[in-house]
Formats: C-alpha cells, sequence, structure tokens
C-alpha cells in the first residue's frame, strides 16, 4: 500500500545574522491592502515592545554573528522612543529600518544622518511602495501615499542615504518593467537607482485559502538566518509573528533553532526562492 503520510519539511536556523524587531504589532498610519498585518477595529495606543525587551535581546545574542538588525512594524517609527531605540542598536550592527516613509522628510533625514555618523555602523531604508503609477500604488496603499514614498526617497538621496525599495507584486505584472519604470520616476527625483536598489516580493493573499505546497525548492529563507524578536516573545519569521505556529521561545536566552514549514506563507517564501526581508549584502558589495 502506498504510504500517503504527509511530511512537513523542518527548517534549522544556519546562524542567527539578522535580528529582527517588531517595534510594534499594530500601529501603522497606512493600511495597505496586501498587508499580511490583521488591524484592530480600535487602535491600541499600548502596543510598543518595551526598550528594556530590546535591550535584553541584544545581551542574550551577544554571542551571535548579527549582521544586521531590522526595525519592523507595522510602521516602526510609530515607537514613541524610536530614536532611542535607533541608538541602542546602532551600537550593535547595521540597522535596516522598515518603513513606508511617512515620516521621512529633510529634517528628520538630516537628525538620522547625525546619529549615523555618531556610529560606526550604517542606517539603511527599506521603503515601500508598489507601483510606479501614483493611481494604481495609491490604490494598494491609500491616497496620497506615493508621493510621500517619492518625497522621502528624495529626502534620502539627498543626504547619502542609498534606499532599497520594496515592492510587493500585488498586480503580478513584469519584474523587469516595474524596475525600468521606477527607475525612470526615481532618475527625476534625482535618484540613480540600480538593480540592487529593487526587491519585489510575490503578493500573498491572506484572504484567500492559499493551498500549501511543500514541494517548492528555495535559496535562502529568512527562517534560515532570523529571528524576530516581537512584545509577546521570540518567532521564526516577521510572517510568522506573533503567530504561534512560529513560536520559538519567550526570550533569546533559549529560543528554538528548528521550525517546521507549515504554514501557505511558508509556500509563498519557497516560491519567492529569495529571502523577503532580510537583506542580500553580497549584491552591495
Ligand atoms: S513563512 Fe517563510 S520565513 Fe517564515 S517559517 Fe515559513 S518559510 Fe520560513
Amino acid at each position: 500500500m502506498k504510504n500517503t503520510v504527509f511530511q512537513t519539511p523542518v527548517c534549522q536556523l544556519k546562524e542567527l545574522n539578522n535580528l529582527f524587531i517588531e517595534l510594534t504589532a499594530k500601529n501603522c498610519n497606512q493600511h495597505c491592502r496586501h498587508c499580511y498585518i490583521d488591524f484592530p477595529l480600535n487602535k491600541n495606543i499600548k502596543d510598543f515592545i518595551p526598550i528594556d525587551d530590546i535591550k535584553a535581546a541584544l545581551s542574550d545574542t551577544g554571542e551571535e554573528n548579527i549582521e544586521c538588525i531590522y526595525l519592523t512594524g507595522a510602521e516602526p517609527m510609530t515607537h514613541p522612543d524610536f530614536n532611542t531605540v535607533l541608538r541602542t542598536c546602532l551600537k550593535r550592527s547595521n540597522v535596516c529600518i522598515f518603513t513606508n516613509g511617512t515620516f521621512i522628510n529633510e529634517k528628520k533625514v538630516r537628525f538620522l544622518k547625525r546619529v549615523q555618523d555618531e556610529s560606526r555602523f550604517e542606517i539603511i531604508f527599506k521603503l515601500s511602495i508598489d507601483h510606479y503609477d501614483e493611481v494604481k500604488n495609491d490604490d494598494i496603499r491609500g491616497r496620497g501615499s506615493y508621493r510621500q514614498a517619492v518625497h522621502a526617497v528624495k529626502s534620502l538621496v539627498k543626504y547619502d542615504f542609498n534606499p532599497i525599495i520594496c515592492i510587493t507584486n500585488y498586480y503580478n505584472e513584469d519584474k523587469n518593467t516595474l524596475i525600468n519604470e521606477f527607475k525612470r520616476i526615481f532618475k527625476k527625483a534625482g535618484f540613480d537607482a540600480q538593480d540592487n536598489n529593487f526587491t519585489i516580493n510575490v503578493y500573498y493573499d491572506k484572504t484567500k485559502n492559499s493551498e500549501y505546497d511543500c514541494e517548492y525548492k528555495w535559496n535562502s529563507l529568512d527562517c534560515e538566518y532570523g529571528r524576530i524578536l516581537t512584545a509577546k516573545g521570540v518567532y521564526c519569521c516577521p510572517f510568522l509573528a506573533n503567530d504561534h505556529r512560529g513560536r520559538c521561545g519567550s526570550d533569546f536566552k533559549d529560543f528554538a533553532r528548528h521550525n517546521a514549514l507549515e504554514t501557505s506563507y511558508c509556500s509563498s517564501c519557497m516560491q519567492n526562492k529569495e529571502q523577503l526581508f532580510g537583506i542580500n549584502f553580497k549584491l552591495f558589495q
């Protein structure tokens, strides 16, 4: 008789290079159509990770080879102690800020440049904008979001930051067309973007019951090189932050180094081939 027992693949953490910190699970000033986070109807203003949890995580991971700390959310720049968190993390490694760009203007960038200059590490921006066409972009991310993001890019470039543009391919369009059109738009804004300035991710539609398919072959997954700290504990990746299926422990003193690839999110990751959240620094060498 044919053996029909289904075995979920298990992923082993190879090295903790990427430390994601979810500064807030729910607070964001945009509610994008494709966002994988479930937003509450009422805003919970206390939904911010305490800075002491972050300091404890940095201390508990002292022996790990952390190459980059990623500040994520919802929108991480809504955290009331964002500047302190940033300075604290910059003492340890490069820091990447995942942002929709709405809190970034020239004054803020001037300040962030000063903060970076005080550190031996770098601040990297992963800025979300989903379409080169303003109407199509704002249809996904909300009215005005396109102009705010382009303005943020302009301000960052003015102070010599080199932002990475994160595109969720909501309309499932040709990747080269997306990149070339964005290059054209950014050139007008003074940003001579290269191919490595773009990451294009597949759109995960959480409203549909996506098929789980463990037959995909991936190159690199976020859960192989990182873990995320949230106010509730440690999880295997940003997709599964605060989801019991991705739980790895309550802190970094003792956390799981393996996880089952059992969710439909995992199928999206595998289809994407490369890490969805972590930066491939080799592309910038
Ligand atoms: S969602 Fe992606 S990164 Fe997270 S556990 Fe699944 S495969 Fe790994």
